[in-house]
């Protein structure tokens, strides 16, 4: 198949194009490089499967030919990096999301849309199911990204009810892996990198919220399995393993047998206190459920992040 991967050279899509390419599919990305890098897909690149264009889906797609499947991941994931750049954000879940389903349109091609687990905001069932609504504040700093990917989901759907495009709507929990930038401000790269330095760890309020973390391998299966499958509904793609982030600081002291102290500072506004998502639908649709439990998945990740920071 011929595939398109917008945000493909980002940590969920450059192993997502590894997973194609591994499955002898080529593959064009879009990607502006704003989060992402070129590194992520080196190996990738050098197959000859892969093409990558830089370039920023909110204002142009320019691609030719035809799509088999158009996956749809291009945005700032990481809160400190969508706080800093809202209207890129903004635009991205609506100007970059019509244009990417313009280019499936033109092909038939299948649309996978990258929504989050953000769509619940705050939420008021536990854990989420994908028929709960949601409890975002629509004016609060985090709203670019919520609700830039909430008009994501309805401008898909729209696609899929007056254009009949087949879609996927997959919304993703916290996912982790190799190739989170060090930088970019996420619960456990933060940890990692501050544990291997020695520096303390930056638990943000008293770390009694919980997040529940997904390998990114098992979620890169999910999202093969929804270009494969299109769905009238939306799939939640999540490991049910639920962690408080304090609970997750001392897991990473252990794991990276690090010394490191564990500091609390300001909880961010809007901050969700609990997120763990009802997986009976991917298991029922997909046949998906995460297989890799968080302390192995953690170890590869250390490992991962420990021989980057010593420049491998
Ligand atoms: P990432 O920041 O590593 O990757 C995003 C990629 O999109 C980057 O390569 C970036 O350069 C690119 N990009 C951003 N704006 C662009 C634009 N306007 N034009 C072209 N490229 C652009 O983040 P990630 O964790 O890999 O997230 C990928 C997708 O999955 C995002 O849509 C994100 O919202 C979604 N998601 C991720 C998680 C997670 O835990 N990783 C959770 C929920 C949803
Ligand atoms: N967090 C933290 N310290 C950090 C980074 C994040 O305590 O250095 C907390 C953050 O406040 C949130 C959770 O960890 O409660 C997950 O944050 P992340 O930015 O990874 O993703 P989110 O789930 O908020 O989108």
């Amino acid at each position: 198949m011929r595939i398109l991967v917008t945000g493909g050279a980002g940590f969920v899509g450059s192993h997502l194009v590894d997973a194609l390419v591994a499955a002898s599919h080529d593959v064009v990305v879009v990607d502006d490089l704003s989060t992402g890098a070129r590194s992520n897909l080196e190996a990738a690149i050098a197959t000859g499967r892969v093409q990558l264009l830089v370039g920023d889906v909110s204002h142009n797609i320019d691609v030719d030919g035809q799509f088999d499947v158009v996956y749809h991941l291009a945005s700032p994931a990481s809160p400190p990096a969508y706080l800093a750049r809202p209207f890129a954000t903004l635009a991205v879940g609506s100007e970059g999301t019509r244009r990417a389903l313009d280019v499936a349109l033109a092909s038939g091609a299948t649309f996978v849309m990258a929504s989050t687990s953000e769509v619940y905001g705050d939420p008021l069932v536990h854990p989420q199911t994908e028929d709960y609504w949601g409890n975002v504040n629509p004016t609060g700093p985090r709203s670019v990204y919520d609700e830039a990917k909430r008009f994501s989901e309805a401008i898909t759907y729209a696609y899929h009810r007056y254009h009949e495009l087949p879609v996927s709507v997959v919304r993703i929990f916290n996912t982790y892996g190799p190739r989170l930038a060090a930088g970019d401000g996420r619960v456990v790269s933060n940890f990692i990198v501050q544990a291997l330095r020695g520096e303390p760890l930056t638990v943000y309020g008293d770390g009694s919220q919980t997040r529940s973390l997904c390998y990114v391998a098992d979620l890169v299966r999910g999202l093969i399995l929804a270009g494969q499958t299109p769905t009238e509904h939306p799939v939640n793609l999540g490991n049910p393993q639920e962690i408080t982030v304090l609970e997750l600081a001392h897991l990473i002291r252990e794991l990276t047998g690090s010394t490191s102290p564990i500091e609390h500072y300001g909880l961010p506004a809007d901050d969700p206190t609990r997120r763990r998502p009802d997986i009976m639908r991917a298991h029922d649709v997909f046949g998906w459920e995460p297989h890799i439990d968080m302390r192995d998945g953690l170890v590869r990740t250390i490992n991962a992040f420990r021989d980057e920071l010593a420049g491998h």
